[in-house]
């Protein structure tokens, strides 16, 4: 490698061209077949990337390093926009979206102080309004930051529910004077299948688990109004203080929503935030089949959105929106080296002001460019078809006397459990669906996911690849027969 960075100097342009031309090819090259992995157990894969030093004393050169980087790792990183590949909420980059990150690390901007990053500040702020738009916000209030993550979206918008909670109703500056005696009494609603990050953040804020009251779900898995009612009076009989209720917009495992129309109206009779965790959810907005499914999102206080899940972006890219942006006064501090106040009233904006990350990436560019490069119609169809995937195979595993569904999917995740002629017993059914889906990994290269439901091991298809046909379902179904009994 002659140059250090891109420059307008000639041979390190052409070396960047190189470069990329090279990479390209190699990562194409790696694409051999359909299949999702290339099967290798733990003990395999450590036996393959040991090396003596990653730091020798001496550099081997680019050469060398991509030798070796074609041999060892592009061969057995899972080709994730394989029809084979559906275990999590974890997809495929759009094309799109890989050549924005190409442009993204290679300008490497900071998104923290507007002298970090000019224009990227101003896609970021224009593609926040546009997401505050179509979730149903007032854009002349609603604001909102990209995040690193779902998780990181969650955190935010505890944070600032649990401050804003702690100042209009309380009258208690939390982010000034810390937790006192009054925040121990503090509780947030969520259902029982929820996402972790609630627990988490509840933690990091100092509220601890115990503030995190999780409501049962029906038999749809979506959370129980009635006992969530029931919660919060006997939590105000008993002293505590309700302050945020979270309604999950596709649950992780099952893509279960939770009734936002009643969250809301019982978080205005109480004075209580609501939070929609929509990591999952929020692209079925884009479906004009499917999109009533999600409107009640456009009446939570903030919404969590991720786009490097349904969205198809590379990881990270996630965004949480505020109905009243002011809200994020909460996170704002002055620094005189960064986000000075009088930048502000010179038209200069500091996304760190709003954001807990300081140095942060572009990841908007990758929403810029991919919502203007499919359009309403294009994006439409991904959503539908991985929706419509989701039925279908619930239909098909409906129909067939050796497979129990769980629920009937509301987005596109499938739970279900192999059971054969009801002639083994539980525990042995366990072990049969835990057996297939590691039979699909190392000797089919096709990843699906596993949980529990009703205390029972479940398999899972995360159907968010639009590649996916009914034929390759129909496959896959007659497959995990043949394995279980086999
Ligand atoms: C994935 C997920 C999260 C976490 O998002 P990350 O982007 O993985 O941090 C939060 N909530 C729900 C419902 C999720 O499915």
């Amino acid at each position: 490698m002659q140059n250090l960075f891109l420059t307008s100097d000639k041979k390190a342009r052409k070396e960047y061209n190189k470069l990329l031309k090279q990479t390209a090819k190699a990562v194409s090259d790696a694409f051999v077949n359909e299949s999702a992995y290339s099967g290798p157990t733990p003990d395999e894969l450590k036996e393959i990337v040991r090396q003596d030093s990653i730091l020798p004393e001496h550099g081997l050169g680019w050469d060398k390093v991509f030798e070796l980087t074609k041999e060892k790792v592009l061969p057995n990183l899972l080709r994730t926009p394989s029809t084979e590949y559906m275990p999590h909420l974890h997809g495929p980059s759009l094309l799109e979206t890989i050549a924005a990150e190409t442009i993204i690390s290679t300008f490497n901007q900071s998104m923290d102080s507007w002298d970090q990053s000019p224009v990227a500040t101003e896609i970021e702020v224009e593609t926040i309004r546009h997401l505050c738009k179509l979730y149903g916000y007032d854009t002349s209030k609603a604001d909102g930051v990209f995040t690193s993550g779902g998780s990181q979206s969650n955190q935010t918008a505890l944070l600032l529910a649990r401050d804003w909670f702690c100042n209009k109703q309380l009258n208690y500056d939390v982010k000034k004077y810390g937790l006192d005696e009054k925040c121990s009494k503090l509780r947030m609603y969520t259902s029982e299948i929820s996402h972790f990050s609630m627990e988490k953040s509840c933690h990091i804020m100092g509220l601890g688990y115990k503030s995190v009251e999780k409501v049962p779900v029906d038999n749809r898995k979506k959370m129980d109004v009635s006992a969530l009612r029931s919660l919060i009076e006997a939590d105000i009989k008993a002293g505590n203080i309700p302050f945020l209720i979270v309604g999950t917009v596709g649950t992780t495992d099952f893509g279960s929503i939770d009734p936002l129309e009643e969250l809301s109206q019982l978080a205005r009779e109480h004075n209580m935030w609501l939070h929609a965790d929509a990591a999952y959810g929020s692209g079925v907005i884009m479906s004009q089949k499917y999109s009533d499914r999600v409107k009640g999102l456009s009446l939570c206080d903030s919404i969590t959105v991720d786009f490097h899940k349904m969205f198809l972006m590379p990881i990270s890219c996630s965004a949480v929106l505020l109905k009243d942006g002011s809200t994020f006064d909460a996170l704002t501090i002055h620094a005189d080296y960064l986000n000075r106040e009088e930048d502000e009233e010179d038209g200069y904006t500091n996304l760190v002001d709003k954001s807990m990350q300081t140095t942060r990436r572009f990841d908007a560019l990758k929403v810029w460019m991919s919502f203007q490069t499919r359009g309403r119609d294009g994006w439409s169809k991904i959503i539908t078809t991985s929706m419509e995937n989701a039925a279908y195979l619930y239909s098909i595993l409906r129909n067939d006397s050796d497979f129990a569904v769980i629920t009937e999917p509301e987005i596109s995740s499938v739970v279900f459990r192999y059971k054969g002629n009801d002639s083994l017993s539980g525990e042995e059914l366990d072990e049969i669906n835990k057996k297939v889906r590691r039979t699909l990994i190392h000797e089919h290269g096709t990843i699906i996911g596993q949980t529990v439901s009703d205390g029972r091991v479940c398999l899972k298809f995360t159907l968010l690849n639009p590649r996916v046909t009914h034929e390759k379902l129909d496959e896959l179904k007659e497959l995990i027969k043949k394995l279980a009994i086999s």
